[in-house]
């Protein structure tokens, strides 16, 4: 399937009429918008053989990987909404003093209008639909637009969206940075873009302009500690797990780890026991790994490998033409290498060894808030110190990417990592806004006396 650009003329049109969607009230029922959110559970779930061949064709994704990490996810996202809905839009009373005894005074979950909403490649369903889950169940009229580097998904929802969802509320727009510019010279009510922060800056700058908030969720480099007290073997095989799910290709996958000193070698050799584990003795012929999303990653991906001053310890095997990259570990890396300049987003996980953790604190202290940040340790100390020392959008222990997949979580990054955060109740509050009503009772005038002039002496002494 191929991919076609939204044509430029087309999208006032595009955004004028979700624009009247809105104004007209289309979305505002919770029926209608639980019916809607069926519409896209269904669209999921009817579709599943289609989304697996279009994201295997964008990134030769594994089925299992798609399940857990993309369609699994928006499902539950979709019941979870559908459930809790009525719950989630409830007026919610707030205490008052005596003044406003007789009036019911509350707060509304109002929409916010119409929104926008940029996807990225690396989890090309789950990153444009989650989110959206929140903005239909919070009955905001949602333009979306699919990261053109997985044309393959991009086409197919393109496709698909129409036929299951309300097309006056709900609508796609195809491109790329041409494209996503025109359309951000439009006036959104909040723009939720998920991406590099490199773009992020451009899209809060041009969001400025039209005073429109904003939810950003970006990347970063997030670190492993390793402790020497751990089980090696389960550390290397969660982490073995998050690095190399997606081909790396994930935001939160471990970036570099801080060992200490004296496990390197072993946590090595667990490393290459867990990949074989996984992907048998030949990577490349496994049918649970992935591929680089296209040439020019796989060349940002060679240049590293050829700059690091690090040593290859496991993998480095490369393919272009099959954009194939091994689950490779470089060992001896240090803080100036080319490894430890950018985010890696890639099977390539080098390690960096240290005395003592603390070095690791401060080492991840002059860099940017990641967006994830793992401790392997069975020390409750050493952890609680890492965790009240570091800053991080979320932080696990023990295990790698799994706090993702928890919707009771907020998730998003913090500092240059993002902005905002989403997943189950946030996703709705995040296109909600919590509009203040204060419902006045015509009678009991008398308690108003006190604020009406004229004033005097004793209306002033509470
Ligand atoms: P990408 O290339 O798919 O770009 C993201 C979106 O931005 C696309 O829809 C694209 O069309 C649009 N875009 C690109 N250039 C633009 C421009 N000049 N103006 C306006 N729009 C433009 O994805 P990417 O940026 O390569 O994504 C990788 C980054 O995203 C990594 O840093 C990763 O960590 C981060 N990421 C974060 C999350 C998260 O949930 N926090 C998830 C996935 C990826």
């Amino acid at each position: 399937m191929t991919l076609t650009y939204t044509p430029v003329s087309e999208i006032p049109k595009i955004v004028q009429g979700l624009r009247s969607a809105f104004n007209a009230g289309v979305t505002r029922s919770l029926d209608y918008r639980k019916q809607q959110l069926r519409a896209m559970y269904n669209m999921i779930s009817e579709n599943d053989a289609a989304i697996r061949e279009a994201v295997f064709q964008d990134l030769h994704k594994p089925p299992a990987e798609l399940m857990i990490g993309e369609s699994g996810m928006v499902k539950q996202e979709c019941i979870d909404a559908i459930k809790n809905l009525d719950k989630w839009a409830a007026n919610r009373s707030v205490k008052t003093g005596i003044v406003n005894k007789f009036d019911n005074v509350h707060i509304r979950k109002d929409p916010l209008g119409m929104v926008l909403i940029i996807g990225a490649w690396n989890y090309p369903l789950n990153l444009l639909l989650a989110p959206a889950v929140g903005a239909i169940a919070a009955g905001n009229t949602v333009l979306l637009k699919p990261s053109e580097v997985a044309p393959h998904t991009a086409a197919l929802l393109t496709k698909l969206l129409p036929a299951y969802l309300d097309q006056r509320a709900y609508r796609i727009v195809n491109g790329a940075a041409a494209e996503t510019t025109l359309l951000l010279e439009h006036k959104f009510d909040h723009i939720f873009y998920t991406g590099s922060g490199q773009v992020g800056r451009i899209i809060m700058g041009a969001a400025a302009k039209q005073l429109t908030p904003v939810t950003l969720e970006l990347g970063g480099k997030s670190p492993a500690f390793i402790s020497r007290d751990v089980d090696i073997a389960i550390t290397a095989r969660r982490l073995a797990f998050g690095k190399f799910f997606n081909c790396g290709q994930t935001c939160i996958a471990p970036d570099y780890l801080i060992v200490e000193r004296g496990i390197e070698d072993k946590l090595i050799e667990a490393f290459k026991a867990s990949i074989l584990e996984f992907y048998g003795t030949s990577v490349q012929s496994s049918n649970s790994y992935g591929r680089i999303v296209n040439k020019s990653h796989f060349q940002r991906l060679k240049g590293l490998l050829d700059e690091t001053k690090g040593k290859i310890v496991a993998g480095g095997e490369m393919d272009e033409d099959n954009l194939f990259i091994s689950p490779t570990l470089v060992l001896g890396v240090d803080k100036e290498d080319k490894l430890m300049e950018g985010e890696i987003f890639g099977p390539i996980l080098p390690l960096m060894v240290v005395d003592r953790l603390v070095e690791g604190v401060k080492y991840v202290n002059q860099g940017d808030q990641p967006l994830a940040l793992y401790v392997f340790s069975k020390n409750k100390k050493a952890i609680d110190y890492i965790l009240d020392h570091t800053r991080s959008g979320g932080v696990v222990v023990n295990d790698a990417l799994v706090h993702f997949i928890v919707s009771n979580l907020p998730f998003g990054g913090t500092g240059p990592s993002g902005i905002g955060n989403y997943h189950g109740k946030r996703s709705f509050d995040v296109f909600s806004h919590e509009r203040s009503a204060l419902i006045k009772s015509m009678g009991m005038e008398k308690l108003n006396d006190l604020r009406y002039p004229p004033y005097s002496e004793k209306k002033t002494r509470w």
